[in-house]
């Protein structure tokens, strides 16, 4: 009977996997693709124009070259008085491409200059009429790309061999940073992405943006994870789960970004120099060089930036009505009492200020006015998705969760399959 199960449950996923895929590209919907990308450019239709290109050489001047092409001295003048701050001529550079836009007659006077700032912006100096001077960017193509992979040795290998940007990997990383230990990854772990890459003008790349959609298996258990706008206000997105649950947490693992764990929260403590005597320690140390930054784990308020005995120089955060952090031995703090921090704030730097032997931060985690140890407490989510937002996400993730269910890993090469391949090849 199971058996019959087994093969019912293929049948429908292959179906599903099979339809053809529509892919959800909200970017791309925004672009309009009414331009004609081989006339029109930068918004001019070149063939109105005797169009002349080059690029900034050493020496050029661009009121040398406006009056080489042209341009009457007073019209160049007014670029370099009124309109500094679009367009500084001082600061053309060697290398620049450049466009400049001449009538057809034979007269040939230049009547637009076009400077490509980088590869996306552009700057247009318009000399018909009034001088106009404005910026424009170039239209951006977003490529939707699948990629999934299983861990032989380490992440970055597993994406960076496929021929995927690094910014790819940092990204998943960063995505996963609250659920996954990526130092502890087992082979077998198999992950899922959707990502986009740009394109300008359809050729040139111009790098990834942060990702659509994840899956990762770790351990045999599975996670997802799909970007949303949760906060349209704030235009904050994160990323959540299947079921709607922020991938945020609330606070940060530790206070600095690599740290070595050097002494728990132990309630138990004995120390020699006090003749073995139990000597609570309420914090958990983490060992760092002097000057190491120190951030804030969570959002909050701080309550206390001062110094005082055997705790030195330390910052006190409150972050809501249950939870507050603090933070001890600082070399200096880098915030003010009152001042509102985000998480992943710099508010000091490692030091040895008070009773220490070495420099580390000494962590305090305060949960209803009572000491806790944040290494053993299941730490709050983020804000969650809001309630009105649910119906939403959940629409918007279904064909997504669908596409990911669908892509396919890598087929390994076995040892066994390179024999034969070597066999039918005659190279044994
Ligand atoms: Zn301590």
């Amino acid at each position: 009977m199971r058996k019959y199960w087994g093969i019912i449950f293929t049948l429908v996923l292959l179906g599903a996997c099979q339809e053809e895929k529509v892919t959800v590209d909200h970017e791309a919907i925004k672009i309009s693709p009414i331009e004609d990308p081989i006339i029109t450019r930068f918004g001019f239709n070149f063939e109105d124009f005797s169009v002349h290109q080059d690029t900034i050489k050493y020496g050029d001047s661009f009121g040398e070259l406006m009056l080489k092409n042209k341009v009457e001295y007073p019209k160049i003048a007014t670029i370099s008085e009124k309109f500094r701050d679009t367009f500084d001529v001082r600061r053309i550079r060697v290398g620049k491409p450049y466009l400049i836009l001449k009538t057809k007659d034979t007269t040939e006077q230049a009547q637009v200059f076009i400077y490509q700032n980088n590869p996306i912006d552009y700057t247009v100096v318009d000399f018909r009429d009034s001088v106009q001077v404005y910026k424009g960017k170039k239209r951006v193509k977003y490529v939707e790309r699948e990629v999934s992979g299983i861990i032989e040795t380490n992440l970055s290998e597993a994406i960076l061999n496929q021929g995927i940007d690094y910014s790819v990997t940092h990204n998943l990383a960063n995505v996963f940073a609250w659920t996954i230990d990526f130092s502890r990854l087992q082979k077998d772990d198999k992950f899922k992405i959707i990502f986009k890459e740009k394109y300008i003008n359809d050729t040139v790349y111009a790098g990834t943006e942060p990702l659509v959609a994840a899956f990762f298996e770790h351990n045999g258990v599975p996670l997802y994870a799909f970007s949303f706008e949760g906060d349209s206000l704030k235009n904050q997105v994160d990323y959540y789960d299947h079921e709607a649950n922020n991938l945020r947490r609330a606070f940060l693992k530790m206070p600095v970004e690599f740290g070595r764990l050097s002494s728990r929260y132990n309630l138990k403590r004995r120390i020699r120099y006090y003749g073995y005597k139990v000597r609570p320690h309420k914090g958990t140390d983490f060992a760092a060089p002097i000057g190491t930054p120190i951030l804030a784990t969570a959002d909050g308020t701080v309550t206390e930036s001062t110094r005082r005995g055997g705790n030195g120089k330390y910052v006190k955060i409150r972050h809501n009505e249950t939870y507050s952090t603090q933070y001890l031995h600082m070399k200096n703090q880098n915030v003010k009492k009152g001042q509102f921090v985000r998480q992943g704030d710099v508010i000091g730097w490692v030091g040895m200020t008070g009773n220490t032997g070495g420099p580390h931060v000494c962590y305090r985690f305060w949960k209803n006015d009572r000491q806790v140890d944040p290494l053993q407490e299941e730490l709050p989510l983020a804000e969650p998705l809001a309630e009105a937002l649910r119906p939403y996400y959940f629409a918007y993730i279904e064909p997504i969760k669908e596409q990911l269910d669908c892509i396919v890993y890598p087929e390994r090469i076995e040892e066994d399959d390179l024999l034969t391949l070597n066999e039918l090849d005659g190279t044994k």
